[in-house]
């Protein structure tokens, strides 16, 4: 089955990251793709249209899941929010 190994966020062309699913969700699969990069388009829009919506202090960063290749955006309410999921590299070496 191929794998995706090399994602690229559509917005800042920045590697992706695996990030490991919560516990309790509808996503499928153990992970998704996540740009964690502080620096992408669509997480720094996202603050001033939360705030403007929703008069909230958060943004989302763009997601993408493996199997089904749907993406969406993922609610944040910090810059580090949600990074301690973030999977290392060396845990996925595919025996
Ligand atoms: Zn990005």
């Amino acid at each position: 089955m191929a794998r995706i190994t090399d994602t690229r966020c559509p917005h800042c062309q920045k590697p992706m990251q695996r990030w490991a699913n919560p516990q309790v969700t509808s996503w499928n699969g153990e992970f998704q793709w996540v740009c964690f990069n502080d620096e992408c388009p669509y997480y720094l829009r996202g603050w001033e249209w939360m705030k403007s919506h929703f008069n909230v202090t958060a943004s989302y960063r763009y997601r993408l899941e493996p199997q089904s290749g749907e993406s969406g955006p993922l609610p944040v309410w910090s810059r580090d929010a949600l990074k301690s999921n973030i999977l290392a590299e060396e845990a996925d070496a595919d025996a």
